[in-house]
């Protein structure tokens, strides 16, 4: 069976949103991405760090999953990645009030040899040095690289993002960070950019607003479920990729029209994420509501029409 390699933080993170707050949760890039993906039962392993007040809790959850650890390093004298955010009342836009690296500003990825022929690896959210060391350490060349950041990344370390962006095939942004990456305000002429950067595809997540996976000059457009309630953003990007990059393993089939269907699988799975506070929704996600909701995907988007 082919294998899945995540790399990126694991956290505590403490969100304020319109409906409430929350104190220190677990949180993170890899954790999101690891509990969406393993909804499809494939080999998947987290490469990250944590500090010696990362709870046994947390461990066991993610380890339930049949996510492999081996690769999550826990330095006992440090203190876990925090991040802390607050949205704003239109739940699209939020602020960052805390990042504290702590064990991630010294982190040095180790992946395990039993992931180094993994097929494909997912650069989650992280320092681009941590995401290249990743790709450098894989023994076979993936079949599929995707790569995600965030505008922090851009703010420090822009260089090196660019150098690990040349070596993706896919990049999954957000479009407030594919203006920024690019200084472009069109998503189809960032995207365009993108391209030009390296990777082949291009995902561009809108948020409420669905997301865009673009391949050369086409195009595909997957809506957001219209919910009545979302609670907590957070992670929901993560979570898309992580279905993303599951789906794609579980069908070994990396051609542009099943990528579709990833960029489908993720949108579903991210519409749970926001539906609980942090990991909460994801953490007991089970596979009758997921076939329910992809239903629901459907009947949203499928029309008949008689071309005139
Ligand atoms: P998302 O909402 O998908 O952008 O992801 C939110 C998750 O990203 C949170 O759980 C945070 O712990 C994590 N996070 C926030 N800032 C960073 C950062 N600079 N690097 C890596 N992960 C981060």
């Amino acid at each position: 069976m082919s294998k899945l390699v995540i790399v990126g933080t694991v956290a505590f993170d403490a969100i304020e949103t319109p409906f409430g707050k929350t104190d220190k949760i677990l949180g993170g890039a890899a954790t999101y991405i690891g509990l969406s993906a393993s909804q499809f039962n494939v080999d998947t392993a987290i490469v990250s760090v944590a500090g010696g007040d990362f709870p046994q809790e947390y461990i066991d959850l993610l380890s339930n999953k049949n996510i492999d650890l081996s690769g999550l390093e826990i330095v006992k004298e440090g203190k876990t990645f925090f991040w802390s955010g607050k949205y704003h009342n239109d739940m699209n836009s939020r602020d960052t009030l805390i990042t504290e690296l702590n064990t991630l500003a010294d982190f040095n990825p180790v992946v395990p040899d039993h992931y180094k022929d993994a097929e494909i690896v997912m650069l989650g959210n992280l320092h681009p040095l941590v995401q290249q060391s990743v790709l450098n350490q894989m023994t076979k060349k993936p079949k599929l690289a995707i790569l995600d950041t965030m505008d922090f990344w851009m703010d420090c370390a822009l260089e090196d993002l660019h150098a690990v962006i040349k070596n993706v095939d896919v990049i999954t942004i957000n479009d407030e960070e594919a203006r920024q990456l690019t200084g472009e305000y069109s998503l189809v002429v960032a995207a365009k950019k993108i391209h030009a950067m390296g990777p082949t595809y291009v995902v561009i997540k809108k948020g409420e607003h669905g997301a865009l996976l673009f391949h050369n000059n086409e195009v595909f457009y997957a809506p957001a479920l219209p919910l009545e309630e979302v609670f907590d953003p957070t992670g929901a990007g993560d979570t898309f990729a992580g279905g993303f990059a599951g789906y794609l393993v579980k069908t070994d089939d990396i051609s542009f029209e099943n990528m579709k269907k990833a960029v489908i699988y993720g949108s579903m799975l991210a519409s749970f994420c926001v539906e609980k506070f942090g990991t909460e929704r994801m953490q007991n996600l089970t596979s009758a509501e997921t076939h329910k909701r992809l239903l629901e995907f459907k009947a949203l988007t499928q029309f008949e029409i008689e071309l005139t």
